[in-house]
């Protein structure tokens, strides 16, 4: 007996959680409703959302103008196969995604989930080379990224957070190498890119800011390095935006602030507004171009049955609607401020490294992160949702929240970490 409903008495049993020793592990809370910022626990409790629900949840929880189109699309039609069919959410996104990407990223395929979406870029990399003749297996990944879960994507994450040591054999070989972070580093990239380039058929990177990583953060140099190293070396470069994408770092996309235009950029996350499961990987014209072709084998082979899902469609649609009506750029700028102004205090605690702040991303580093698992708990208690990892301690709120909610949450760091 936990105190908890039966629901979850029994299903705790029969459920297998992520990221999680099961045996050892604090168990999860349970959740009766959410609301804007606010996440209810089943007892009643009510926690204020630092997290975004893994930084989706852009405009907060059940924000009725998506709820609305989600609903309308229900009625109408919630999914139909997207293998010789198509429907007007998935073509209305695509055509708006097209004219907000730079440049000539204007073909989108809709998938279901962000892992997905970095596997078909990486796919449309690989297949590139092939429908040109040239046969090129390696990808060029650098050193604390992260691009999903599944063993395609691991093989490009840092190697310590893709496991490739416990997974061994099983993972493409792939080239490790640091993000370029000052002009001899990206001369460096340059040379190592230009000589590996025949076997290399992508350099795949998140720009501005290494999430799950660690919430790294570099500067948009970094990303014009890459790009002109690709460009010199005849490489494809593969921006994942599923963590930065829609105003995280301040803009709408983070390589805005780099003025760059990469083969393929995977989106996810944000899109949909933390509604339902949506990715989209966006080439360039020059890429959809190299498998256009009378050969049915230059076609690109991958369809996930639930890809460009209706619901998750409407729900893209009406968040794009809502990033489009209001200044997002506004609101990120005054979280920005706001974390910069409250969580600076903590620099002075005791065990804090470093404090930074990107757009709306808050990050304060320990110095010790032994005891990080102990804080969880402690944020509950504050009436926050917090969810430290590694040695950080960050807020990615929800864009549209208040300042005295911010307030609740950066005071509630604060506060935990000098009590520890
Ligand atoms: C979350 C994330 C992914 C993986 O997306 P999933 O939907 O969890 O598969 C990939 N890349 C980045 C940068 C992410 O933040």
């Amino acid at each position: 007996m936990t105190g908890h409903p039966t629901w979850y008495d029994e299903g705790i049993q029969h459920i297998w959680l992520p990221y999680t020793q099961m045996k050892t592990a604090t168990p999860p809370l349970p959740v009766k409703s959410t609301d804007g910022v606010r996440i209810t626990l089943a007892d009643g409790r009510e926690l204020i959302d630092g997290i975004s629900s893994w930084w989706a949840a852009a405009h907060g929880y059940n924000h009725p103008y998506i709820l609305d189109a989600v609903k309308t699309q229900l009625e109408t039609m919630p999914h139909v196969m997207f293998g010789g069919l198509v429907h007007e959410q998935a073509l209305k996104l695509s055509t708006r995604l097209a004219a907000m990407l730079p440049g000539d990223l204007n073909r989108c395929f809709i998938a279901e989930s962000g892992s997905v979406s970095v596997e078909v870029a990486m796919k449309m990399a690989a297949q590139y080379f092939i429908n040109r003749g040239e046969k090129r297996t390696k990808f060029v990944h650098f050193r604390g990224t992260y691009h999903g879960d599944t063993l395609g994507t691991i093989a490009v994450c840092d190697p310590e957070e893709g496991m490739h040591g416990m997974f061994k054999g099983m993972l493409a070989e792939n080239l490790l190498t640091d993000l370029p972070r000052t002009p001899e580093d990206a001369e460096r990239f340059a040379a190592f890119l230009k000589v590996n380039a025949p076997d290399v058929a992508a350099v795949i990177t998140e720009p501005l800011v290494q999430g799950a990583g660690g919430m790294v953060f570099h500067t948009p140099e970094t990303l014009q390095w890459i790009r002109m190293a690709c460009d010199a070396a005849g490489v494809l470069m593969i921006v994942d935006e599923i963590f930065t994408g829609f105003y995280r770092t301040g803009t709408r996309f983070a390589i805005d602030q780099a003025g760059i235009v990469p083969d393929m950029v995977t989106l996810s996350k944000a899109l949909s507004g933390g509604v339902a499961p949506l990715s989209v990987c966006v080439a360039r014209d020059t890429i959809f171009d190299a498998f256009y072709d009378d050969d049915p084998m230059k076609a690109l082979m991958h369809g996930p049955t639930y890809m460009a899902h209706a619901l998750g469609c409407a729900a893209a649609n009406a968040s794009l609607d809502l990033f489009e009506r209001e200044d997002y750029e506004a609101k990120a700028e005054a979280i920005q401020h706001q974390m910069m102004a409250e969580l600076a205090p903590c620099g002075f605690l005791n065990n804090v490294k470093s404090v930074r702040v990107k757009g709306a991303i808050g990050v304060v580093q320990l110095e010790d992160a032994s005891a990080i698992e102990a804080l969880k708990p402690k944020f509950v208690a504050e009436g926050v949702w917090i969810r430290p990892f590694r040695d950080i301690v960050y807020l990615t709120p929800p864009l549209i929240i208040e300042p005295a909610d911010l307030t609740k949450l950066t005071g509630s760091i604060y506060k935990v970490l000098s009590e520890a």
